[in-house]
């Protein structure tokens, strides 16, 4: 493992769709009062579904966050940040 180079923090993305009446259960922001989250969702402009965007060490932790009553059409999947390639080279120049 190089020492100059950090491991990246695993992310997920959580992907919770609901229906109208269950926005107040996929308010999943007001539960966990994690700044390592960001939460979004579409509920203002009728597709309703709550994103979010989640630093965690495992996917049970994603799954944790998912209210029981919606996890059966909510999904996690494990993510990398896509950096643009003329970035990363630049990175890796320095
Ligand atoms: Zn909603």
């Amino acid at each position: 493992m190089g020492k100059d180079r950090e491991l990246p923090v695993p992310e997920y993305v959580i992907e919770v769709p609901h229906s109208p009446e269950e926005c107040s259960i996929a308010a999943i922001e007001e539960a966990t009062g994690n700044a390592r989250l960001r939460t979004y969702r579409g509920c203002g402009s009728g597709t309703h579904t709550t994103w979010i965007i989640a630093e965690l060490r495992a996917e049970e932790e994603a799954w944790d966050l998912v209210p029981q009553l919606l996890s059966d059409t909510a999904r996690v999947v494990a993510v990398e940040r896509a950096v643009p390639t003329r970035l990363r080279q630049q990175k890796e120049d320095s």
